[in-house]
Order: C-alpha cells, then structure tokens, then sequence
C-alpha cells in the first residue's frame, strides 16, 4: 500500500541508507575495475624459521581506485565473489602470479614458491585444474614452485569433489594450504582426509600469543596436532620478536608477518 510504502522508510534508519549507497557504488566501480584491469598484487616473504631464508612469496590483491584511497580485499573481494568476477580476475591473478615468479627465475634471482589466495566461486570452478594446467604450460613456471591457500569454508562444500580435485592438484606438484586454520569448523578426521601439505595458523591467535592465555595455548596445540599429523605449519601475522622466538621455540616452520616485511610491489623484491 501507498501507506506502508511511504513508512517503510522510516525503517532504514540513516546510516543504512548510506551504506546500501556506497555498496552499490562500489559495485559499480568494482564492474568497471575488473573490465579495465585496474587490479595489481603485493607479494609478502615467507620466512623459512630454521634458517631465516624467505623461501616463498604470497601475492594479495590490491586494487587503489582513480581518486579513491586503496580499498582492502577483504571488502572487496566478497563482493567479486558475489558479482561473479572473480572468476576472471582470479585467472588473471593466476597467470600474473606465475608469469612474474618465471621472469624473477629468468632473472636469476633464487627460486621461491608462489602462493596463490583461491576464493570458494574460483575453487569450485570445474575446469580450475585444467586452467592451473594452462596457465603453467603456456608460463614454463614449474609446477613445484606454484602453492594455492585455500580456507577452511571452500573445502567444507562438496568434501568428496574437492578431495579429487586437490588430489589432482597434488599430482601435478602443485602445493596446497589450508588458510586461517582455527576459524573455521575443521576437525581432525577432515584435516586427516584432506590431501594438504600446511596449515597456516590465523593472524588472530598470533596476535595474542604471550599476552593471552587462551591463543597461546591453541597455537601450541595446533603445532602439536599439525606436527603429528605430517604436515607443515605457517604463522601469519608475526609482528614482534617474542612472536617469532615463541614460534621457534615450537618449531613452527615458517612465518609471515609485519616483523619480516609488508607485502610488496614486485619490482621491491628483485632489487633486495
Ligand atoms: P589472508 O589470505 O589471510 O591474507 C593475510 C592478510 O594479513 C593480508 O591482508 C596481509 O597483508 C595481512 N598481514 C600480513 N602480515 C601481517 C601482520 O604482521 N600484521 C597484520 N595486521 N596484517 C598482516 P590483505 O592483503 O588486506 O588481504 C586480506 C584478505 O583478502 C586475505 O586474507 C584474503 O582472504 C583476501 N585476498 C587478498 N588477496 C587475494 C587474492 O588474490 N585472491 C583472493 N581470492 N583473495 C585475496
Ligand atoms: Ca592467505
Ligand atoms: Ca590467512
Ligand atoms: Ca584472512
């Protein structure tokens, strides 16, 4: 009615109306940045612990549109996912990814592996093998040095479909993370039915490690669990040096965080 209609207004209150808003702007500005390629990726070390070697490099998405300051993946990339575009600019990151690690080889610089974030819609892509497959070929990157990070939630969907396809991932050499390890509802018997190498442990429990009881005492478990299933474990978000010793002192074995570096521009790292 013409009465309900006027007063259903009154139920957004402000704030929501400006913000329902801005989402749509964003959008809007977000269909434009995927057809002009406005997008470009950072890549931050991963610091080998026992030697202090940066062994690997994770590319994350930045995007810094005309006249905006830069907008976080995190507020982004959902609404990609949403928007089905990350179907293409993940590809795009894919191929950026692995055509940039080959020319740093071409360069001679030290081989490092690559790790790539793949969102849920990308994972669930039935032809992502094919398309990684591609990707390698047509770069000449070798498959040992591409890694993927996926989180807990996109394995959780379709459990015996993404088996076979990391088994297939796997095959090719291709490593396999699990992200944000603790957030998420992972129990043992998938960790253990999984085909994964690593789980990285979430920056949240990092953070507290040493001032809060509770994050200290799951990152210790969590090492204990990992170390005895086999696989490796990352600490993300390392920021002090009382973080890094902790993590030494319980073999964590490898680490990433502010304490190390930021994420870079790629030409940073050629030049260091
Ligand atoms: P993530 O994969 O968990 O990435 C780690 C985030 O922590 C990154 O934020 C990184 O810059 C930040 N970080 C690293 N070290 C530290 C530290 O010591 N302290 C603090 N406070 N933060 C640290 P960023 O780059 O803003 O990315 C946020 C999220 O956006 C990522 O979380 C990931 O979920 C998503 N994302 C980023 N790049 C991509 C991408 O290429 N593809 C997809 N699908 N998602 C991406
Ligand atoms: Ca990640
Ligand atoms: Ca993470
Ligand atoms: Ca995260």
């Amino acid at each position: 009615s013409k009465k309900g209609g006027k007063n259903r207004f009154s139920f957004f209150a402000p704030s929501m109306e400006e913000s329902i808003r801005q989402r749509l702007q964003l959008e809007k500005m977000l269909q434009q940045a995927v057809m002009n390629r406005e997008f470009f990726l950072h890549y931050q070390p991963r610091v080998d612990t026992a030697s202090g070697r940066i062994i690997g490099l994770e590319a994350l998405l930045r995007w810094t549109p005309d006249g905006h300051p830069p907008i976080s993946p995190d507020q982004f990339v959902p609404i990609l996912e949403e928007t089905g575009g990350i179907e293409e600019i993940g590809e795009w990151i894919l191929e950026t990814v692995c055509r940039t690690a080959r020319a740093w080889q071409q360069m001679g610089l030290p081989s490092v592996r690559v790790w790539v974030n793949i969102s849920g819609k990308q994972f669930q892509d039935k032809y992502l093998f094919e398309k990684i497959e591609k990707i390698l070929a047509v770069t000449g990157l070798s498959p040992r040095y591409l890694g993927l990070e996926l989180t807990e939630s996109v394995l959780m969907q379709d459990v015996e479909v993404h088996i076979a396809k990391l088994k297939q991932l796997k095959q090719l050499g291709v490593m396999i993370s699990l992200d944000d390890f603790g957030t998420g509802y992972s129990s043992l018997s998938y960790l253990k039915r999984f085909p994964i190498d690593e789980i990285k442990i979430d920056r949240s429990f990092v953070n507290g490690l040493l001032t809060d009881e509770n994050d200290t005492a799951i990152v210790r478990t969590i090492l204990a669990m990992a170390q005895s299933l086999g696989l490796r474990v990352v600490a993300e978000g390392v920021e002090t040096p009382g973080q890094r010793d902790f993590l030494t002192e319980q073999h964590c074995d490898e680490m990433q965080g502010y304490l190390f570096s930021k994420p870079v521009p790629p030409n940073r790292l050629s030049t260091c």
